[in-house]
């Protein structure tokens, strides 16, 4: 078959015609249907130009023209630009500018801002889900008329291995944000591992699809993969636990991949609903788990979560705990098939000198998921890939049987005293805390002891626990130098677009000096 990321969707309209491909709303889309639906949409973006090596970028929530836009882009030849969906309009501009984007495919709730960006960049915009009057007023074409219109293409066109399908943006938590270049043969080759050796999804799934499709987690393990299975995917537009749960069950979810806050969410949901799905198995990536939280979905909806770890950079699955095998809560698993993760020494940035098994370090990475490498950015490339190892920026271990376990990001750890703090184990011992739903920990400056341990805690509802008892719990089960000092009790924490916590913007809340 023809090397391309659309590939995935074409061959599956062949095999798995009259099977349902997605689910959003009250609409139900067969293979066939969004294969058509598909290349019409890729004729409507040939007529306006779009060609190999074009890029667009897409600014849609999770709804059923995602998959229509990303994958006609990429049958074209094209290059699909996602952003995310609650980036500002000058947000939306540097991306636009950065990545050469051409066309804008722009979803009608997200209008004021996408034309923001787009009008500031001079990029021309069609919009979806936009009824006419709305495009009219805003003087946009609506890709749906234009596809109506439009001569469908018949076939894919072929890509080298090498050849880039996606740039995606990382946040730019260090300096602005840079575009990764995903190529074809790295995104194929995480649905051909992921279902060979670590998710085992078939035709009879169906998944949730609550992760965003414009980050790279959703993109690939729950759109891509679960459209190479011919398995359902259920779109969830506008994440909460309550209608997830809900979604779950009417459908009946047999998978659910999600980052950790959405399990903690699921959990609040089931503790009001006694509904459950399904469910053979979970997935949970983009940050740390805490334990507590896993044993939690196994009493309430009765599987397993598997936890796995990546970054946009490697594609993103470099290790996963796989479904089959008991998974090992706390670890991330093992590397998958033709990916090497090793622990090298993070102080020498210049070269990468790879540490003996069970000694902590800089997690580095190298195989078939690596990026090409940052757009426009030779010297970002550089200083990330060295000999041809992918530096994480994540601390960890491997152990003898091969499962990494993640400490903590380099950037997070807390420095007190002169010793290392690592969130990561301190969210953990809070996390198992009856009265506690999340958690987050971060540093503050302190002058006495130059970071001080902090957390951010959300209670369970109903819960009377306080900040003190919590101190007092935490400082009886962790040294004395690791137990947060200071505790707010708060009533939700900052997720960034993906749904990760944002603990930036919890040092910028609390991060004055206790005084
Ligand atoms: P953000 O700052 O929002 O995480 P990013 O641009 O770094 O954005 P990603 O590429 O999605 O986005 O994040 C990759 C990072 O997520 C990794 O470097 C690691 O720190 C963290 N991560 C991913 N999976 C796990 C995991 N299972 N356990 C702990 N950390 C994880």
């Amino acid at each position: 078959a023809t090397l391309s990321v659309a590939t995935i969707l074409a061959e599956s309209a062949v095999r798995h015609a009259d099977r349902t491909a997605v689910v959003v709303g009250d609409q139900r889309i067969t293979y066939r249907e969004l294969w058509d639906q598909t290349r019409a949409v890729a004729g409507a973006l040939r007529a306006k130009g779009v060609g190999p090596g074009t890029r667009v970028a897409l600014l849609l929530p999770n709804v059923a023209d995602f998959p229509r836009a990303y994958y006609a882009v990429l049958a074209l030849g094209g290059v699909v630009v996602p952003v995310h969906a609650l980036l500002q309009g000058p947000e939306i501009q540097y991306v636009l500018e950065d990545s050469e984007a051409s066309l804008l495919v722009c979803a009608a709730p997200l209008m004021a801002q996408g034309l923001r960006g787009a009008r500031a960049a001079g990029v021309d915009v069609v919009t979806v889900l936009a009824p006419a009057e709305l495009a009219a007023e805003h003087g946009v074409e609506r890709l749906e008329e234009l596809a109506a219109a439009a001569e469908p293409i018949t076939a894919v066109e072929p890509r080298q291995p090498d050849d880039t399908a996606t740039i995606l943006y990382t946040s730019g938590t260090t300096g602005r944000p840079k575009g990764a270049e995903g190529c074809h043969m790295a995104l194929v080759a995480q649905v051909e591992t992921s279902l060979l050796d670590t998710f085992r999804m078939g035709v009879d799934d169906v998944v949730l699809g609550c992760l965003p499709l414009f980050h790279t987690f959703g993109q690939t393990c729950a759109m891509n993969t679960t459209f190479r299975a011919g398995a359902t995917l259920v779109l969830v537009p506008k994440f909460d636990g309550a209608t997830a749960l809900s979604l779950m069950v009417e459908h009946g979810c047999t998978v659910v991949m999600g980052v950790p806050t959405m399990y903690m969410a699921f959990l609040e949901a089931a503790g009001k609903d006694d509904r459950r799905p399904p469910l053979k198995y979970g997935v949970s990536g983009g940050a740390a788990i805490p334990v507590a939280v896993i044993d939690r979905v196994r009493d309430v909806f009765g599987v397993e979560v598997h936890e796995g770890y990546g970054l946009t950079e490697t594609s993103p699955v470099a290790t996963f705990n796989p479904v089959g095998r008991p998974p090992r809560p706390g670890t991330v698993g093992v590397p998958i098939w033709g990916v090497e993760v090793e622990v090298a020494r993070h102080d020498v940035p210049d070269r990468v000198e790879l540490l003996p098994r069970g000694e902590m370090g800089e997690l580095v990475v190298r195989g078939h998921n690596l990026m090409k490498g940052y757009l426009g950015r030779p010297d970002d490339t550089a200083a990330a890939v060295v000999d041809g190892w992918f530096r994480t920026g994540d601390l960890g271990t491997k152990d003898d049987d091969d499962y990494v376990t993640i400490v903590d990001r380099t950037k997070d750890m807390i420095l007190r005293n002169g010793y290392n703090v690592y969130p990561r184990e301190v969210e953990e011992v809070l996390a198992a805390h009856p009265d506690v739903a999340r958690v987050a920990v971060f540093g503050v400056a302190d002058e006495r002891h130059g970071e001080e341990v902090a957390a951010a805690v959300v209670l369970v509802e109903g819960a009377t626990t306080t900040a003190d008892a919590l101190r007092e719990y935490a400082a009886d089960q962790i040294a004395a130098y690791k137990y947060p000092r200071r505790i707010e009790v708060v009533d939700d924490l900052p997720l960034g677009p993906s749904g990760k916590v944002l603990k930036r913007e919890l040092v910028a809340r609390y991060g004055a000096p206790a005084g």
